[in-house]
């Protein structure tokens, strides 16, 4: 079974774009979503104009600010300060990732916690862990509503992540593990990969690494979800070998997985701030 995450994606778009209706509808301006483009990464222009695209079809103003890539720490922080204290604008999202020299983490952390469109900052992450309401890192929540929506039980599961990044990896095993799994992280340290694997229930790839997870290590009736993506002269790719498909149970298609849901999270965390504020 493939796992495609456009259909998910619908129905979550669909709901925001009637709550969205609903508000305006009263009198109330729309959610405001601002995105934060530091230079000029041909893959971040991309995602930012998916992005506007989608946030267009539900009702949330998008405003790309775009900076110089040379911009300095100083005036990127007073940016976002400006748009921490603009009362217009419900979301903030800085596109990473940043050109060298800027710092991510200061940036992320500079975001109010209450417009964190991205759910990055370390204050909704300590959220996550205590599994206190707030804007979760949006990949990972797509993942999980991929998984809920084709009915893929969690519950008592042996799953491995492969990756620990901030944006996936470490807040994909964390919401696994609250959705009752029990979740190994596999990292580029990590020995025995395909031993993990052979024992795994559920997969999330999120390496970066196309063909990592290879067919003959996968479990047969695995669940796979594939976050990976890299460019290559073939296309994008993802982590998973696509034979994979043969042996999986389900498998979660690059492109057409992960990414549709990434941005209806992001917009579902806009909404969020949004109607939080109202
Ligand atoms: P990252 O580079 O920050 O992290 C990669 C992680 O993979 C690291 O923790 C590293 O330890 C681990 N890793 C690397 N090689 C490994 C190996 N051989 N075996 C096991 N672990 C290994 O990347 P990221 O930001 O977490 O993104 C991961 C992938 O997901 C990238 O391909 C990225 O493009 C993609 N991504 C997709 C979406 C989406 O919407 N579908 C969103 C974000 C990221």
């Amino acid at each position: 079974m493939w796992l495609l995450g456009k259909p998910v994606a619908d129905e979550i778009l669909g709901q925001i774009r009637t709550l969205v209706q609903h508000t305006t509808g009263g009198g109330r301006r729309p959610p405001r979503l601002a995105v934060v483009f530091v230079g000029d990464n041909p893959a971040s222009a991309v995602y930012i104009r998916q992005k506007e695209r989608a946030a267009r079809t539900v009702g949330i103003e998008t405003d790309v600010l775009r900076l110089d890539a040379t911009v300095r720490m100083g005036d990127l922080l007073a940016a976002i300060d400006r748009l921490n204290g603009d009362p217009t604008v419900d979301a903030i999202l800085v596109q990473m990732p940043l050109p060298a020299g800027l710092d991510a983490d200061a940036v992320l952390e500079r975001v109010g916690a209450h417009k964190d469109a991205d759910g990055l900052h370390p204050l909704n992450l300590g959220r996550l862990m205590a599994g206190a309401p707030g804007p979760r890192p949006c990949t990972p929540a797509g993942v999980m509503a991929l998984l809920a929506h084709y009915g893929q039980e969690t519950a008592g599961r042996r799953a491995v992540v492969i990756g620990r990044s901030r944006l996936v990896g470490w807040p994909a095993a964390i919401m696994l593990t609250q959705a009752q799994a029990t979740v190994t992280i596999a990292h580029s340290r990590t020995r025995e990969l395909s031993r993990l694997l052979s024992e795994a229930e559920i997969v999330v790839a999120a390496a970066g690494h196309p063909g990592l997870v290879t067919a003959e290590y996968v479990r047969p009736g695995a669940v796979v979800v594939d976050v990976g993506i890299t460019r290559t002269a073939d296309g994008l790719r993802g982590d998973v070998d696509p034979a994979v498909a043969e042996r999986a149970a389900a498998l979660s298609p690059v492109p057409g997985g992960v990414g549709p849901l990434t941005v209806a999270m992001l917009l579902r965390n806009t909404w969020e701030a949004y109607s939080g504020a109202l």
